[in-house]
């Protein structure tokens, strides 16, 4: 919900002015509310995305308190239960304590792993099926279900907090899996909101 005429709008309110479209004092104006950090007007744009991503991931992304969250629950549903199994596995990296390398297993191990993976997987499922199908609470037996399980959920974000998020998640110290999808959101925000991203990105850059 919203565009860059939006956020030039409630900053402009302040004189009582509105703009019907964008102009280049309106591109000056957004260049200067975020050198300025004049951060509300941004907050006058919203996305909602649905999210499909394994629970690891999961859990950072509500890290962030500026989204709002709406999630499947496990207590609710036994269904469509899938998992993430990775096909290539990045080695810790030396001179970083939470950073992977560039570095991966070979493809042989690498495959040995997927494979083990997918049979943990199952196994798993197998064992909270066999639980659910004896009747033990849903919120119980979830436990067994390993990490790598996707769950999906919507996240509503304003565009001020939204830059934020991309600062921290598309950092190379984020998380290589949470890099990709804030950089699929990048995109996102690039199109929607093409001015802001600009001058973000330009600041970002100084
Ligand atoms: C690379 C990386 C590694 C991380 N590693 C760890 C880790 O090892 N362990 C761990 O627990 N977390 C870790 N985190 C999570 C991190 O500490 C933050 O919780 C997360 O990034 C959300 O950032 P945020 O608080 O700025 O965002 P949001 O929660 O969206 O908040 C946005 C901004 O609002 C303000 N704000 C929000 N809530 C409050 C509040 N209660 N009080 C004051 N100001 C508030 C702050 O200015 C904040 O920056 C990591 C994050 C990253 C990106």
């Amino acid at each position: 919900m919203g565009s860059d005429l939006s956020i030039v709008n409630s900053a402009r309110i302040s004189y009582n002015r509105d703009s019907k479209e964008l102009d280049y004092k309106d591109e000056r104006l957004i260049k200067y509310l975020l050198k300025n950090k004049h951060t509300s007007p941004f907050e006058h744009v919203l996305f909602t995305f649905n999210i499909k991503t394994p629970l690891f991931i999961a859990r950072q992304w509500m890290r962030h308190r500026t989204w709002s969250f709406n999630e499947i629950s496990r207590r609710y549903t036994d269904e469509n239960i899938e998992f993430y199994i990775p096909k290539e596995f990045r080695l810790q990296k030396d001179d970083n304590k939470q950073m992977s390398s560039e570095e991966v297993l070979s493809e042989t191990e690498s495959f040995l792993y997927h494979s083990e993976i997918r049979n943990q997987c199952l196994i798993s499922l197998q064992i909270y099926s066999e639980m659910v199908s004896k009747g033990v609470a849903r919120e119980i037996a979830r436990g067994i279900l390993p990490q790598f399980m996707y769950t999906n959920f919507f996240g509503t974000v304003d565009l001020h907090n939204l830059l934020h998020f991309l600062e921290l998640r598309t950092h190379i110290h984020s998380q290589h899996e949470m890099r990709l999808y804030a950089i699929a959101i990048e995109n996102i925000v690039k199109e929607v909101v093409p001015i802001t991203y600009k001058y973000w990105k330009e600041l970002k850059e100084e």
